[in-house]
């Protein structure tokens, strides 16, 4: 049976016999000892192997042993006498199970570029800082269910295939059979697109069983190449009946904490790692994030903020426009240096279901800014009265006919209620240090690249 390396490196269970399967990262011969680095995955640490020519295939294959090669040992785990690590495996057996050819195998000691490592996405998972962010993004996907499970939330599977375009901003991407040339009838009687929210088949769960939430990959035809855009992503969007602007905001920024500190907790390894290596001063910056309110400032306010602004900004600031990334970063990174959750945005720069505030101009809107990368939460409170939403709609130039289910959800029983969508990826981002939203998911999708 085998054992892993985050499990030995734990229990350190000495003078037992253990059997570890990974990857060579490298080999190193004195006299007639090598010493092997081996990986499982399993943490970021390496655990050494010593071998020797008791190993009948010690000159035939283990001097032979190059960085990737995979290999089952077996041996007997002792204390160290080495600097930097406690334990260490006398093998008494290592078998080579797949060789890596050090001539071509693209992954050597040296530290590779991030740029380089997305055209090989096929063997990035094996580098210290990807396997680490893939470990940590694991660990989160868990502690999103954890938080809201704890907290009596349902989740929806909202679906991939809808035939509602959210966001409208023609960001969809069409789905067909892609037969008969064009004139095919509709799969599914009406055009139909990929996912780009399940906020609004969320707010049907939740005008049923309360507070609900989503957690599904969602699709944008982002035609923009940023640090912060995927074409395909993950999104966490809760959705709560009976609930207001405020009980949004509150519930969103306990997330975030809770997601934070649920990285450093059980993830110590792989958050000194990005600390050291990605952001220097990462877990300083976390831990002040967990311990502080969030600020809090309204779209107006925003506004004047960035007129008064001494910088020169390449976008215009007026009331009515919306906040560029630019403008984002700055209030979040220079002007209140932590989080910010900005409300109250003018109702023309923001979708037809968020709820119109007394003053008939803004819409109960927020967004949550964080340093480094500018907007990770957008949410609102949903217009629940039918007649504004109605009205919101036809203004759009949305065929009501076609959402009379959304509208229902008004006619029958209607609530306030408020829900936002938190981006995974950029989640990751925060939490890793990692400038570029590519380095966030294992397989990233943008304009042009999608390669396996
Ligand atoms: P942005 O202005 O940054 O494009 P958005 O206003 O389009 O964001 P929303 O529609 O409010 O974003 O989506 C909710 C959240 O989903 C965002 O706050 C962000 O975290 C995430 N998100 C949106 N688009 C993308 C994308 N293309 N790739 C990765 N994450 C995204
Ligand atoms: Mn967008």
């Amino acid at each position: 049976m085998k054992t892993r390396i985050k499990n030995i490196l734990r229990e350190k269970p000495l003078g037992e016999t253990v059997i570890i399967c990974g990857w060579v990262r490298t080999r190193r011969d004195t006299g007639g000892f090598s010493f092997i680095e081996v990986s499982d995955g399993s943490c970021l640490a390496n655990l050494q192997i010593i071998a020797d020519d008791r190993l009948d295939n010690y000159q035939s294959e283990i001097k032979q042993l190059s960085t990737g090669a995979s290999v089952i040992i077996e041996g007997e785990l002792k204390a160290s006498p080495a600097k930097g690590q406690e334990v260490e495996v006398h093998a008494t057996k290592i078998a080579v199970v797949g060789k890596a050819d050090p001539e071509t195998y693209p992954l050597q000691k040296k530290r590779h570029s991030f740029e380089f490592l997305r055209e090989i996405s096929h063997l990035r998972p094996r580098t210290n800082a990807l396997g680490a962010v893939g470990r940590v993004r694991s660990r989160l996907s868990y502690a999103v269910h954890q938080f809201f499970q704890e907290r009596g939330f349902v989740q929806v599977h909202t679906p991939i295939i809808t035939t509602s375009d959210c966001e409208g901003a023609g960001e969809m991407f069409q789905v067909t059979t892609g037969k008969a040339g064009g004139k095919e009838e509709h799969f599914f009687g009406r055009p139909a697109g990929l996912t780009v929210s399940g906020q609004l088949q969320a707010e049907v769960y939740a005008l049923a069983l309360g507070d609900v939430y989503t957690f599904g990959p969602t699709f944008r035809a982002e035609k923009s190449n940023t640090s912060r855009h995927l074409a395909e992503f993950w999104m966490i969007e809760p959705e709560m009946a009976f609930c207001d602007l405020q009980g949004n905001m509150q519930i969103a920024e306990e997330m975030l904490k809770y997601l934070l500190a649920d990285a450093m907790t059980h993830c110590p390894e792989d958050m000194e790692l990005f600390d050291k290596f990605i952001e220097k001063g990462l877990l300083q910056k976390l831990q002040g994030v967990t311990e502080q309110e969030f600020a809090h400032i309204t779209y107006t306010e925003a506004v004047d903020r960035l007129k008064k602004a001494k910088k020169q900004f390449e976008f215009p600031v007026e009331w009515g426009l919306d906040l560029q990334s630019e403008h984002e970063r700055y209030l979040t990174e220079e002007v209140f240096k932590r989080p910010l959750t900005v409300t109250d945005y003018p109702a023309t720069i923001k979708p037809f279901y968020m709820r119109v505030s007394d003053d008939g101009k803004t819409v109960a809107a927020m967004d949550i800014l964080v340093p480094g990368i500018g907007e990770i939460v957008g949410g609102s409170q949903r217009e629940e009265r039918y007649d504004v939403l109605a009205a919101r709609m036809s203004g759009a130039g949305i065929t009501l006919a076609d959402y009379q289910w959304y509208l229902d959800l008004r006619l029958y029983g209607s609530v306030p209620h408020a829900g936002f969508g938190l981006g995974f990826e950029r989640l990751i981002q925060f939490v890793t240090g990692m400038t570029n939203i590519r380095e966030a998911i294992a397989f990233p999708r943008t304009p042009g690249f999608a390669p396996c």
